[in-house]
């Protein structure tokens, strides 16, 4: 990408934004990779390569065996609870300040977002804010349970009756949150822009979603390193680090202001 088509398409993405009425965002591990999360998704991230991912994040396999999750779990959550917001977390964070954005829907469970003030954000793949017990089904806040986790490595157990307790993110064979799920729809169904940062769109219901506003037209930007199968609709198309190019799309955008 020579330094003026990337102008020209900063200059494009900002346009669109400044003349839709029900922007919102949609974002993927990409967006926590600049933050140094990896893509835990990803058969390429290296994070899977010693485990199969469904035999540890499956819910059945957590039932069966915690302590297995909770092992590799470890040095996840290690790189979470060490993760700073990047420069697009803050970027999107300054569109919805400024009533540019109406909000983001994440695949990401990292609580990156928040950080920087975004506040209408909805978690389709769940957070670690709070965690369930597998035995009694009480909900516990868990931001001080997994912290101390990060120091020991010993897994949190529920304060009333013992048990294991499950963090609220999605694992494999278990249902999205509804809530989430339907605060996302409701965006996608009335937004007339959508930026998608940091999301290959390979994972459902989050590469279903561009659909449903594209059902009404709305234009959309993507900003990427990977291709995605929704490119050639697309009206802007970045390719490379979400960290170095939302926020040029925003810095446009507050240079009309
Ligand atoms: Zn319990």
């Amino acid at each position: 990408m020579t330094e003026t088509n990337l102008q020209q398409q900063t200059r494009q993405a900002a346009d669109l934004l400044l003349n839709s009425k029900h922007a919102v965002a949609l974002t993927g591990a990409g967006m926590s990779t600049p933050s140094g999360i990896p893509d835990f998704r990803s058969s390429h991230s290296g994070i899977w390569s010693e485990v199969d991912r469904i035999e540890i994040a499956s819910l059945s396999s957590f039932r069966y065996d915690p302590d297995k999750f909770y092992g590799w779990f470890h040095s996840v959550a290690q790189m979470i609870w060490s993760a700073e917001p990047n420069d697009a977390h803050t970027a999107l964070a300054s569109l919805e300040k400024a009533g540019l954005l109406e909000g983001i829907v994440t695949q990401n469970v990292d609580g990156l977002h928040q950080r920087p003030g975004s506040i209408n954000v909805n978690e389709i793949h769940g957070h670690l804010r709070e965690a369930v017990c597998v035995d009694c089904l009480q909900h516990h806040d868990s931001e001080s349970l997994f912290e101390s986790f990060v120091a020991t490595g010993i897994p949190p157990n529920c304060s009333s009756c013992g048990g294991h307790l499950k963090p609220e993110v999605v694992f494999f064979g278990e249902q999205l949150p509804h809530e989430a799920i339907a605060a996302a729809n409701a965006l996608f169904d009335s937004t007339d822009m959508v930026i998608i940062g940091g999301s290959s769109l390979e994972v459902a219901p989050a590469s279903e979603l561009p659909f449903r506003a594209l059902e009404h037209s709305a234009r959309l930007v993507i900003i990427n390193r990977e291709p995605t199968y929704l490119d050639s609709r697309t009206d802007v198309v970045l390719t490379g680090d979400v960290a170095e190019l939302v926020p040029l799309i925003v810095g446009e955008v507050h240079l009309e202001q």
